[in-house]
């Protein structure tokens, strides 16, 4: 009895680690939700597949469902892979469900991922960190739970770049936050669906990026990195 919570890269089936194939290999069950590429399934054979995630027109089992779902499944099989798009632990909810899992005494295995924050720059050639030019980042929720309280994102953040998860929904507000502490004419680069056949770049300012058309899953990239990049690709 063991549970994998196995990190499934940004999308490109090429940026699973071997740990996580050889994990899909052995398992029993495979549960799964939205991942970029479905492709990466293929490497489980003959598992039992379980998606956990949002469908067309209904909403996705509520976080509780699926920690009772892994413990369930944990204690029938020997075997049990837990797939998260990028990394388990960056946004994943990965925590959570590592912990459910422990208290009830299931074995947990913790495979990281490729995680899209910096999975998906490196690939396009936008380096998260450069040489005089940025020697920090910070990888930031752009959805932080409207339910909490007391917002914990502040977006006073002093770090070169700023990386922005879950970013698309509510972009106006978030940059227009980040202006009062950066130049609304800091470089601003989305990627839609990195490292997949559909991926599109957008490029902009702080000011003027909430007004193009970006659909997610994308990543908001905030920084003079944005400017190293446009400079190697010629935008
Ligand atoms: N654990 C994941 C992040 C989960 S949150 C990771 O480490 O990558 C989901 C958010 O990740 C999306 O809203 C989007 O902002 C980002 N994301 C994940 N895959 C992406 C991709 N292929 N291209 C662009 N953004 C992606």
């Amino acid at each position: 009895m063991v549970v994998y919570l196995v990190g499934a890269g940004p999308g490109d089936p090429d940026l699973v680690t071997l740990k996580a194939v050889k994990a899909l290999k052995k398992a029993d069950v495979v549960v799964y939700d939205r991942l970029a590429n479905e492709e990466i399934l293929d490497y489980a054979n003959g598992a039992e597949m379980i998606y956990v995630g949002k469908r067309a027109g209904a909403h996705s089992k509520k976080q509780e469902e699926i920690n009772e779902i892994l413990i369930e499944l944990g204690k029938k099989h020997g075997a049990v892979v837990r797939l998260k798009g990028g990394d388990p632990f960056v946004f994943g909810r990965g925590g959570e469900e590592m912990l459910a899992l422990l208290e009830e005494g299931i074995p947990v295995e913790l495979v990281p991922g490729v995680t899209s924050a910096i999975g998906v720059p490196t690939t396009l050639g936008l380096p998260v960190t450069h040489r005089g030019v940025a020697t920090s980042f910070t990888v930031v929720t752009g959805h932080e739970d409207p339910t909490k309280k007391d917002k914990q994102v502040k977006w006073n953040y002093k770090a070169d770049t700023i990386v922005i998860l879950m970013g698309v929904g509510h972009l106006e507000e978030n940059t227009r936050e980040i202006m009062k502490y950066k130049d609304p004419n800091t470089p601003v680069c989305v990627i839609e669906k990195g490292t997949s056949p559909d991926e599109k770049i957008v490029l902009g300012t702080l000011e003027n990026i909430h007004q193009k058309d970006i659909n997610p899953p994308a990543l908001v990239i905030i920084g003079p990195v944005v400017d190293v990049f446009k400079n190697i690709k010629n935008f």
